[in-house]
């Protein structure tokens, strides 16, 4: 939430960056401040500008980094949360708040109580119920949006490669904007529940890459073939980019057992063979949640593999 936009210095501009001071003038930390701690790279950032009735969303960006620790802002020395940036996006219409707040009042009103009651599970959101209307939460710097808060504030409907959303402007470019916006969120909560389920580590045998900026949540089947596997955990397996990019290829698949077989022509004469060779008849990290065979079976039949 950024209420002057226009005033902030080159460098520490609305989609460059995500800061915030550590603590305040008491020497206290702050809820919406401390949200800048939790984020990570590929989160999506949804910008909201502007003064009360001129608030609008205006465009959205992509976390490219986690939180720095900073001595020293652009208003001399402080400490500071810095977040960086990258791909911001403009909407060429931004979605007034205003409206946003008329046009699904009782929604988000339901959806602020049942979140206060909540409990341990109460989210940090951006707005309140107060004085009998819904405004801006004063001070909601960073804030989290939920996949149905994000149906609520603009239409869009989070599934992976499923587009059912009937997005708020969606005759304009802002309505593409959200659809793609929409397919991304859906990516990314494909990506981390598969790699959730493989306990953040690839998957192949004998490979012990575990660093999050490493590692894909792979689709088994691909999208085009099979449009009721599209975001679920069981099409996907958690690989390292060199051993996601293999099997992405062919190069390699794996039974129903879990069993490595790699595929003879793709490998051989190649450098692949001495990376995927050594891995043959050993067996793939099997996660909670198993593959799915039909996804398996078109994995194998779309590479050529004869695997019953
Ligand atoms: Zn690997």
């Amino acid at each position: 939430m950024s209420r002057n936009p226009d005033q902030r210095p080159d460098g520490w501009a609305v989609g460059q960056c995500l800061w915030s001071p550590q603590r305040n003038q008491l020497g206290r930390t702050w809820a919406f401040w401390e949200t800048m701690r939790d984020v990570q790279p590929g989160d999506l950032v949804f910008h909201l500008c502007g003064h009360s009735g001129n608030a609008a969303f205006a465009g959205f960006s992509t976390v490219a980094s986690s939180c720095s620790f900073l001595d020293n802002g652009p208003n001399g020395p402080e400490k500071l949360y810095r977040v960086e940036l990258s791909e911001f996006e403009l909407l060429s219409s931004p979605l007034s708040l205003t409206e946003t707040f008329a046009a699904r009042n009782s929604e988000l009103r339901a959806y602020f109580r049942s979140n206060r009651n909540a409990g341990a599970a109460k989210e940090r959101i951006f707005y309140v119920e107060q004085a009998g209307r819904l405004q801006c939460l004063n001070g909601a710097y960073l804030s989290y949006v939920s996949d149905s808060l994000l149906h609520l504030l603009f239409g869009i409907e989070i599934e992976v490669g499923v587009d059912r959303s009937t997005v708020i402007a969606d005759s304009t470019n802002t309505g593409t904007v959200l659809r793609s916006v929409a397919a991304r969120i859906g990516q990314q909560n494909f990506a981390r529940n598969v790699k959730q389920n493989y306990g953040f580590r690839c998957c192949f045998p004998g490979c012990g890459a575990d660093n999050v900026r490493f590692l894909i949540g792979s689709h088994i089947a691909r999208w085009a073939d099979t449009s009721h596997l599209r975001g679920e955990t069981n099409n996907g397996v958690c690989l390292c980019v060199l051993h996601d990019r293999a099997f992405e290829i062919g190069a390699f698949t794996f039974d129903c057992n879990g069993r490595i077989v790699t595929h003879p022509e793709k490998c051989n004469g190649t450098w692949l063979r001495d990376l995927l060779e050594p891995a043959v008849g050993h067996f793939m990290r099997i996660g909670k949640i198993p593959p799915s065979p039909e996804a398996l079976a078109h994995h194998w039949a779309a590479h050529g593999f004869s695997i019953s």
